[in-house]
């Protein structure tokens, strides 16, 4: 599904690689977590697939379904499919999280050539997915991240990839912040939306959040670069040796 080959990225307006030629292949219906050290590129490597500026692919590819990912706009990244759960939600006042999502839906539905949801059959299916998920509509209603805890930003999140039905969702998950309930939530979401024809992603600097969400895969990179790829086991290496011992075996 998402192949990843020799990507180097580096900062527009300044000198500096941060990607130094990450390669990664995560098949359909698996979930895949990248760990690795503060500041290795990981949440640089979201960002570029996402289409985010202020940043500049100078060698390698990305494709999804064999598709150019990078030469997507970002809207056109997401009507193929791609989601992406940010380490910082955006605060968006003044715009309802019902709006949001149905506006989002909607513009991927269009781009795909289906028809366009209706408020109420759009009330419909979030109440579907909310119920069976387990999240509460009224927090719908509010504007769309504005004075959410933690834990309502994540629900947030795990409503919109219930909605929007992405086939490749990456969630790049904050090193700190994240309390135990928070946590669950993710990994139930996730858990919940593991399907034979959509794919996980898992930034994450710690093992904890992997302790709900067993990985099929576990990449570690280390400057900018995958440096070592295995089972879940190697999520547990890193919890009991730290990452050290790890890269410095690999070197
Ligand atoms: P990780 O998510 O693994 O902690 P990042 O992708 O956030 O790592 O960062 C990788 C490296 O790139 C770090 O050294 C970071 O300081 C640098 N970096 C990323 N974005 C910027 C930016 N906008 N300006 C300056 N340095 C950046
Ligand atoms: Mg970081
Ligand atoms: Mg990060």
């Amino acid at each position: 599904m998402l192949k990843i080959n020799n990507l180097h990225a580096k900062l527009e307006d300044e000198d500096k690689q941060i990607l130094k030629g990450v390669s990664l292949e995560v098949p359909a219906g698996e979930v895949h977590a990248i760990m690795g050290p503060n500041g290795s590129g990981k949440s640089t490597t979201s960002y570029v697939l996402s289409g985010r500026d202020g940043y500049e692919v100078t060698d390698g590819s990305a494709t999804l379904y064999g598709e150019d990912l990078l030469e997507m706009e970002p809207e056109e990244r997401a009507a193929a499919g791609l989601f992406l759960a940010f380490q910082y939600p955006v605060e968006i006042p003044g715009v309802g999280n019902m709006t949001f999502l149905r506006t989002a839906l909607n513009a991927q539905r269009k781009r795909r050539g289906e028809e366009e949801l209706s408020a109420a059959e759009f009330l419909k299916l979030i109440r579907e997915k909310g119920k069976a998920l387990n999240i509460d509509a009224d927090m719908l209603k509010r504007p769309v991240n504005v004075g959410f805890s933690g834990g309502e930003k994540k629900r947030n999140e795990i409503l919109q990839m219930a909605v929007l039905e992405p086939k490749m969702c990456i969630l790049d998950e904050t090193d700190s912040g994240l309390d135990v309930d928070a946590m669950r939530l993710v990994a139930d979401g996730v858990n919940a939306l593991r399907a034979p024809d959509r794919a996980f992603l898992v930034i994450t600097h710690y093992q904890r959040l992997l302790d709900h969400i067993r990985p099929d895969v576990v990449h570690i990179m280390s400057d900018g670069k995958i440096v070592k790829t295995g089972g879940p086991e190697l999520a547990l290496e890193v919890e009991q040796n730290g990452y050290a011992d790890l890269l410095s075996e690999v070197a």
